[in-house]
């Protein structure tokens, strides 16, 4: 029994004696089966080749796989003084990884954006002491790998630590979520995953039903995220892709973009 790997998304599923008949992830009209065909890793083999990177991204830690698999995002670890949340996930765990995370302080909790971050979840959670995993009640069809560790969240907003909130979003997935962290003497983060997009110009985020698929999102959606993120006060997004980050006036800088986009899709 092996929990197979999807090489596309690089999500991993339940134990099974033969890979699945096809990754349901992919097969949605948001994501795409390769072009050589739906294929399957293990973590193990995909260990070979590839190794976990840490980098500080302007003083938030990042934690992405190198080269890149699957999707290619990176998680980002959000500290507090009552302990860490791994936001979103990476498919590979290594021994020399969970130590980093560990000696920075006790990793919490970890939470998810959405399902194509899925990931190696399960596995994380198991390394880093069988802590919790957040996902909205919204993406729970999209669970591969069923896990007790689990908790499905529902409603708008989710209080996982005191400085850490989750915020439900919609948008690209019915789950979509982000993550709103709150620090002493340094500018407030959302961590935006990929419902909301930093683009190249480091100043604007932009939002997608598909990104692969380049398949934008109505203006109902795009207002509801916006709306979502009112009450909240952020200086910061970083959203899921390496050094995909606002650092000055992220609030006004989402604002700016929500006004410029549903210009862009009006008639
Ligand atoms: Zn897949
Ligand atoms: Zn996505």
């Amino acid at each position: 029994m092996t929990h197979f790997m999807c090489v596309q998304c690089a999500v991993q599923f339940a134990n099974s004696d033969k890979p699945p008949s096809s990754c349901p992830i992919c097969s949605d009209e948001r994501q795409y089966v390769r072009l050589g065909g739906q294929a399957w890793t293990t973590m193990e083999e995909m260990s070979r080749e590839h190794e976990v990177v840490l980098k500080d991204e302007d003083g938030v830690l990042s934690i992405g796989v190198e080269p890149a698999f699957g999707i290619g995002q990176r998680a980002l670890l959000a500290e507090t003084p009552n302990g860490n949340v791994l936001w979103d996930c990476v498919p590979l765990v290594t021994g020399a990884a969970v130590k980093a995370l560990n000696e920075r302080g006790k990793v919490k909790a970890i939470a998810i954006s959405h399902p194509h971050f899925f990931s190696a979840v399960a596995e994380w959670s198991k390394a880093l002491g069988d802590i919790p995993i957040y996902i909205h009640d919204g993406n729970r069809q999209w669970v591969m790998r069923p896990d007790p560790a689990i908790v499905f969240w529902g409603g708008e907003t989710k209080s996982i630590l005191p400085d850490v909130t989750l915020i439900h979003c919609g948008g690209h997935f019915e789950g979509s979520s982000v993550c709103h962290w709150k620090r002493q003497g340094k500018p407030n983060v959302v961590l935006a995953g990929d419902t909301l997009q930093v683009v190249m110009d480091r100043k604007h985020v932009s939002f997608m039903y598909s990104y692969p698929n380049v398949w934008p999102l109505n203006a109902r959606a795009v207002k509801r995220i916006a709306g979502a993120l009112e009450p909240f006060d952020y200086g910061q997004v970083y959203s899921a892709f390496w050094n995909m980050r606002i650092l000055d006036d992220g609030k006004g800088a989402v604002a700016r973009s929500v006004e410029r986009y549903l210009k862009a899709i009006a008639d």
